[in-house]
């Protein structure tokens, strides 16, 4: 580790928290000629360390030192790092610029910017569209809340065109980033734990998506969402001429739309047109990620053949309903990622089978009241995976058997022995992961590997049973 006494005397860049964002901001910052300091309070992963030890960049960990800090001209932090904290507020005093990572990398790239924002659809809508582009050969780099950080990317190479999934919190840190197509899919109550449990803070986070559209610049936005379509009717009514697209599950005005069994987007000339059994990704909310994509798509000139066919070939990530397998015509469903209650919802409409529903975590801030209906008409049982149960079980302890467990073990095969055939078990927690797990990934690789081992088990119990049968006629 290198001291903070070897941080440079006058310093131009102070990250906080050396993650996958600090970690490239410092090695783009350093290869920008700027002097830089990264100090992470927790401890640094030894791929950070080795990156930022072999760019001979000065850090600390296990530590903030505030005087070294607060001599930067500028400060970039991690998203984690909440805007309330001691050192920012300090920061703030001192009024130095206090960034995201984005904002940072921003200044570097001069390729397009696509930015996707939602409470949930972010992922699949920004892997969905960077998968379009690919496939229609053009130069586009993924970044963002996912994968590589732009800022690393950046140290070597810039693309024509950038997806970018933007979380909330990088949204706070990014306030001059110019965008050429904004997206925001949906805004529900999450994160709120970080928004002063106040929703109209939360929404005005992801507002400011809308800022910075460039001049040829296009936004788009989900009309199903009251508070996406205020956004969008403030857009019309502004003086500044900004090109706006809508899309919901209905109606003849929406540039994007389910017709019956078909998806319909509108861009200037081009109309797609396709059926939703050629759309790779299923359900509802899935239909809503494709418009997204497909009017982004559009408007940066994808050919429709072109589109509809990726539409077709996209695979998505997994931990989002993913159907991890059947066993006694019980369906194991891996929804991990799904950390709020709107993917809940989803969830619920996407799975018709009578339900076990494994839920439970980190709260957030949740009312689990909104998905009481659900529950009532389609939950056999609940078990709570969580240190935590207590809101869970406040809400549902009475309406459907309630159970309480520490391992995705028990989870999994106490799920199992409350399935009837026909029914599904459905990881869809509604919550973070870290009272139990490292990360939703972490949970949900538990949860497929519980029950890929419980496939197992019962496939060899029962390939048993038949040899040990055929044995027994063979004898008779
Ligand atoms: P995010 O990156 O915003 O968390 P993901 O694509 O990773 O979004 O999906 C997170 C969860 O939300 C999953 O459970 C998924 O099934 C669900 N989901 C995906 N798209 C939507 C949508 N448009 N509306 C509601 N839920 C969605």
């Amino acid at each position: 580790m290198q001291s903070p006494s070897s941080a440079p005397q006058k310093l131009d860049i102070a990250i906080l928290g050396a993650g996958e964002s600090g970690t490239g901001a410092a090695l783009l910052a350093h290869a920008k000629g700027l002097s830089v300091f990264v100090s992470d309070a927790g401890t640094i992963a030894p791929k950070y360390k080795a990156q930022l030890q072999a760019a001979s960049i000065a850090f600390e960990e296990g530590q903030h030192t505030e005087a070294t800090i607060l001599s930067a001209r500028e400060i970039i932090k991690s998203p984690g790092i909440a805007p309330n904290t001691d050192l920012i507020r300090a920061a703030f005093r001192s009024r130095i610029p206090v960034m995201d990572e984005l904002e940072f990398a921003g200044r570097y790239a001069k390729g397009k910017r696509i930015c996707i924002t939602g409470s949930n659809g972010k992922t699949t809508t920004t892997l969905l569209l960077y998968h379009i582009l690919k496939a229609a050969g053009y130069s586009v780099g993924l970044a963002g809340n996912i994968g590589t950080s732009m800022a690393a990317q950046l140290v070597t190479t810039d693309y024509d065109f950038w997806v970018l999934e933007v979380s909330s919190f990088q949204l706070d840190g990014m306030p001059t980033f110019q965008k050429d197509v904004a997206i925001i899919l949906n805004i529900t109550p999450d994160h709120l734990d970080r928004y002063n449990h106040d929703f109209d803070q939360y929404i005005a986070s992801k507002a400011q998506m809308f800022d910075n559209l460039s001049e040829e610049g296009l936004a788009i936005g989900m009309a199903d969402s009251g508070p996406v379509q205020d956004l969008l009717d403030a857009l019309d009514e502004s003086d500044e001429d900004t090109y706006v697209l809508c899309f919901g599950t209905t109606g003849f005005l929406l540039d994007a739309r389910m017709e019956g069994e078909e998806l319909i987007a509108r861009c200037q000339d081009a109309t797609l047109r396709i059926p939703a059994s050629a759309i790779s990704i299923k359900g509802a909310h899935n239909h809503l990620n494709a418009m997204a994509a497909s009017l982004a798509a559009l408007y940066c000139g994808v050919p429709v053949p072109t589109l509809a066919a990726a539409l077709g070939t996209f695979a998505n990530a997994p931990h989002r309903l993913e159907e991890v397998g059947y066993l006694n015509f019980v369906r194991f469903i891996n929804d991990s990622k799904a950390t709020n209650l709107d993917s809940v919802r989803y969830a619920f409409s996407a799975v018709p089978e009578p339900t076990i529903w494994i839920a439970g975590g980190k709260d957030k801030g949740n009312d689990y009241a909104t998905v009481l209906p659900h529950v009532q008409a389609n939950v056999k049982a609940l078990i709570c995976l969580t240190k935590y149960p207590e809101p869970l079980l406040a809400t549902f302890e009475g309406v459907v058997p309630t159970h309480v467990v520490a391992t995705m073990a028990e989870a999994v095969q106490l799920a199992f022995s409350l399935a009837l055939p026909g029914y599904a078990v459905l990881l869809s927690p509604a919550c973070a992961s870290f009272d139990l797990f490292k990360n939703y990934e972490d949970r949900g690789d538990q949860f497929r590997a519980e029950v890929l081992q419980l496939i197992a088990a019962h496939g060899s119990i029962a390939t048993a049973q038949t040899q040990a049968n055929t044995q027994a006629k063979t004898n008779a």
